[in-house]
């Protein structure tokens, strides 16, 4: 490249990127290390968004970077579903045994989290021989056909995109009401004998970092299986540690039949996965299931790589220690700035309202107030939520306490500059 400026490659952009993908800021990013991002001009940015919840290693971790290099060295593409080859199959052995439940387990390699939860449910459907399933309000699972139904909130994912697809149901998610009103959905919306499976995020990413009481997953998985439907986890902002589990259906002891991962299994190398029971995963008949990049060899490596890094670092130590910082200075943010509303979410996947005033309702603007003021003053911030009023955080886990410290500084002047 010949050393253009943020204005500049804005221009480009605006002539030539469609209008309908957005850009929280226009800083372009030239590279990363650790938990800073750096743009074209040189400016510097603490991440505490890990290009949503993908970096949980941090940016070119030296390991994941080997393993890429290397492995395109070797070889970039086949299609796995044409000529296999030695990393997929080590990785979806090593999902196997770090995804919850002790039984076998099988996996199918995609590219995108949607595509992930789009075969889950397909594989669902083969399975029970039923066509429903059932998400939750505020859910997020992706932007094509099938997972933007899914999907919960209306602008911007899913206006004019019309008409969705059929057999989506949704019900209120455990934070409103508890996983007996299942059995009440079954009597006023849908036969449990037509339904395929219930999809849930264990930690609600986009809706807004929303986490269902402590015995939610159990009852509703029970009420799932007496019933023959399965129970899948969408794992893909809130898996691969971020929460201090490796997943964060492990804090409710349950173990899904399917599970969907992405995101951070790769480290930002477009990869996802569904894990599930053998049985289940082998009930679809051959070839079935694929994509021309899913399970893409230098992904592979670059998630085999990630995994050592997980087990050689100690991420998911790391990941439990800052979710008690992000806990400390969260919790003081609500005594001093009487517009904090309620915190969010779990272990290291922390978020906080920002409200029109004590007690008030939510403000999105001042909340886009915030995460403005802190793309120019160097933090990487993004809000979420179905009204856009939570901030979040989803740093790199291997972010340092300096690294940490600048965040915080600058995220509380962005919240200085909404004060009155
Ligand atoms: N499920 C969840 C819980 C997600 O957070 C996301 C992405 N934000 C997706 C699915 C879709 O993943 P992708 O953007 O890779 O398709």
């Amino acid at each position: 490249m010949d050393g253009k400026t943020n204005k500049q490659l804005a221009e480009i952009r605006k002539n030539f990127v469609s209008n309908g993908v957005s850009a929280v800021a226009m800083n372009f990013i030239e590279s990363g290390k650790g938990a800073t991002l750096y743009d074209v001009e040189g400016k510097s940015y603490v991440d505490f968004a890990g290009g949503i919840g993908a970096m949980n290693v941090g940016h070119s971790h030296p390991k994941v970077v080997e393993a890429i290099v290397e492995q395109a060295r070797k070889l970039t593409h086949s299609c796995f579903f044409v000529n296999p080859y030695e990393s997929g199959v080590r990785l979806a052995e090593k999902l196997a045994e770090i995804t919850p439940g002790t039984g076998p387990k099988k996996t199918v390699f995609l590219t995108s989290g949607a595509e992930a939860v789009e075969n889950a449910v397909k594989v669902a459907r083969v399975y029970t021989k039923r066509p429903a399933v059932i998400c939750f309000e505020n859910a997020y699972h992706g932007r094509t056909l099938l997972t933007m139904t899914m999907t919960s909130k209306i602008k911007p994912f899913k206006l004019g995109f019309g008409p969705m697809a059929p057999e989506v149901y949704r019900m209120p998610f455990g934070d409103t009401v508890d996983a007996e009103y299942l059995l009440d959905y079954f009597n006023k919306y849908i036969n449990p004998e037509a339904v395929a499976a219930v999809v849930a995020e264990p930690v609600q990413g986009e809706g807004g970092f929303i986490t269902p009481g402590p015995d939610y997953f159990q009852k509703l998985v029970k009420i799932c299986h007496d019933l023959g439907i399965l129970f899948v986890a969408d794992e893909i902002q809130s898996g691969m540690g971020r929460t201090g589990k490796m997943f964060a259906i492990e804090n409710w002891g349950v173990e899904p039949d399917m599970i969907c991962v992405g995101k951070s299994l790769a480290a930002g190398m477009p990869i996802s996965a569904v894990v599930g029971r053998a049985d289940i995963m082998d009930s679809v008949h051959v070839g079935g299931l694929g994509g021309t990049y899913g399970g893409n060899p230098v992904a592979c490596a670059a998630a085999l790589a990630v995994l050592d890094v997980f087990e050689q670092e100690g991420i998911l130590e790391k990941a439990v220690a800052l979710g008690k910082k992000l806990e400390t200075k969260l919790t003081s943010y609500q005594s001093k700035y009487d517009f904090v509303g309620g915190l969010r979410g779990m272990g290291a996947m922390r978020g906080f309202e920002i409200l029109t005033g004590p007690n008030g309702g939510p403000a999105a603007d001042k909340a886009k107030a915030v995460v403005d003021y802190c793309h120019a003053n160097g933090l990487i911030l993004l809000a979420c939520g179905t009204y856009g009023h939570v901030i979040r955080i989803l740093a790199p886990l291997v972010i340092t306490d300096e690294e940490l410290e600048k965040g915080f500084s600058i995220l509380e002047k962005g919240l200085d500059s909404i004060k009155g």
